[in-house]
């Protein structure tokens, strides 16, 4: 089934335990600082059921229709037609509900059949119960992947971290189900979704076995409490903090518990869903930002600079480069033969995030150097509104005829709200930070192949398959 917009606002109400800038919040849907968040996360369920859209973000199957985000991914087609969905939903300032947990889910589901081939375990057969379930609920997931880690360089249960709960991890084990304490920081849209799919955020050794888990949570769950971000950071709760109190989890929800040599995969192939996913919506950002540098060098008579336009020109690519980057990663998907699961290239999809985040600061620097000083000088929208002041600003603060003061100020603005330390932070650390692109970039590369290109070049011979019996010499010749 699909929910409707009404469907999706009432599942909030769950009892849920969220505190919110000193405030404990007794109803998510209309408390004021959520007012934005609740109507962007509702607008993904109405939008899936208009008739142009509907086809786009639901499956019809043997009589019945869920939303695309559940189901399996098989084909590279399907990761694009999911980024198709994302895009439509960035354009239209709607969603975040499904966001990351869709990855999670997919992750997770990937891992446990794999693990299930290795070890003759039964975890696929759960996920795919729990899939199911989705389908026929349509809940905002989202995925509880990033551990506080406390000490970073000392692993999850290292007697000398101050404490045992920095990393999720199980506490007791019981005939029906596993107890789990501890917590997940800066889980995005998670104060307006229904399901929290926990999964490691890391490697776990033996030692710390009890840190391998993965399993599904709802939201209204007791023992779990949300605190919100700082409303002067992000606004609208943005990326909370979820405490796990001795939160009793169910079997038919478990899918990890103790497999530690398997937590790295949990991780990894979460990761591999999401850094397209990043890729996905930051297309659409990107493209909002060029249009921004663009705007505003018009607004300043500046477009025939060279040194203005060479700015511009790097954003052309910026933006599109990372629009390549992903729909590569999506269509040169790779077919699990085990599982039939379509992943994401990898290469590709940590290139795609590697680049947009590594390239934020200096977007911001050409923004900011684009549209000068006034950017971080304007007065308020207070004074535009006061009729004292607003004909002072309307005069001074124009540029070039043609274009509305009031136009010049909403891009001004806009360049501000980009260039805040939130969205430089964001870009860095969401989805994982540089080096962990940088680590999954140097153990996926096909170094086999780059070092037969080079043998190849200095005819050195090589037996790799598409170096081997190459010659370098030319194997066309001028007649004698
Ligand atoms: C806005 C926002 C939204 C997010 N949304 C989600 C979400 O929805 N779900 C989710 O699960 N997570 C989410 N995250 C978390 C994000 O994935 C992490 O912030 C990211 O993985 C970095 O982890 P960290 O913040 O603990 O920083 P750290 O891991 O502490 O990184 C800080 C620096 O330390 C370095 N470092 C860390 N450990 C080591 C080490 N052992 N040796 C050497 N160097 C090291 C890193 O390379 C980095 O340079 C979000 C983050 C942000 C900022």
């Amino acid at each position: 089934m699909i929910k409707t917009a009404e469907q999706y606002i009432e599942s909030l109400r769950d009892g849920r335990v969220v505190y919110q800038n000193g405030q404990n919040v007794k109803d998510v849907p209309t408390f004021p600082a959520y007012k934005q968040m609740v109507e962007r996360s509702a607008s993904e369920f109405y939008i899936a059921m208009l008739p142009e859209y509907r086809e786009l973000f639901n499956v019809q199957e043997n009589g019945e229709e869920y939303s695309f985000a559940y189901k399996i991914p098989k084909t590279g087609e399907d990761l694009q037609r999911r980024r198709n969905i994302t895009q439509t939903l960035s354009r239209l300032g709607a969603g975040g509900s499904k966001l990351t947990g869709v990855d999670g889910l997919n992750g997770v589901a990937y891992a446990a059949h794999t693990m299930d081939k290795a070890l003759g375990t039964d975890y696929g057969k759960r996920v795919e119960a729990y899939r199911k379930w989705c389908q026929d609920n349509d809940p905002g997931i989202c995925a509880a992947v990033s551990d506080p880690k406390g000490n970073r360089e000392l692993h999850a249960a290292d007697s000398k971290q101050q404490h045992k709960d920095f990393y999720v991890r199980i506490v007791d084990r019981k005939k029906d189900g596993i107890v789990i304490n501890g917590c997940k920081l800066h889980i995005s849209h998670s104060i307006f979704s229904n399901e929290l799919v926990v999964l490691p955020s890391r490697n776990h050794d033996e030692s710390s076995k009890d840190y391998a888990v993965s399993c599904a949570v709802s939201c209204g769950t007791k023992g779990v409490k949300f605190i919100g971000t700082d409303s002067a950071i992000a606004g609208g709760g943005g990326h909370p903090m979820i405490i796990f109190d001795n939160v009793f989890v169910p079997n038919e929800r478990v899918f990890l518990a103790g497999e530690w040599k398997f937590s790295r995969l949990y991780a990894t192939s979460f990761a591999r869903y999401h850094r397209l996913t990043a890729a996905t919506y930051k297309h659409v950002q990107l493209q909002n930002i060029a249009g921004l540098a663009r705007l505003i060098a018009e607004h300043n008579g500046l477009t025939h600079a060279t040194r203005i336009r060479d700015m511009l020109a790097w954003f052309a690519m910026y933006t599109e480069m990372t629009e390549a980057m992903g729909k590569a990663a999506a269509l040169d998907a790779k077919i699990d033969p085990q599982t039939g699961f379509a992943q994401p290239n990898h290469v590709y999809t940590n290139c795609a995030k590697y680049w947009f985040a590594d390239n934020w600061h200096q977007a911001i620097k050409y923004l900011q150097d684009i549209a000068g000083g006034i950017g971080g000088t304007m007065p308020s929208e207070a004074d535009w509104q006061n009729p004292e002041t607003k004909p002072y600003i309307e005069k001074y603060l124009g540029g070039v005829a043609g274009y509305t003061t009031e136009e010049r100020l909403k891009v001004l603005r806009a360049i501000n709200g980009h260039s805040s330390a939130f969205m430089g932070i964001l870009t860095i650390h969401a989805e994982g930070s540089l080096s962990a692109q940088r680590m999954a970039l140097y153990q996926q590369a096909d170094w086999e192949l780059f070092k037969a290109a080079a043998r190849s070049a200095l005819n050195i011979p090589t037996d790799h398959p598409n170096f081997k019996n190459i010659s370098r010499e030319s194997p066309w010749k001028l007649p004698k």
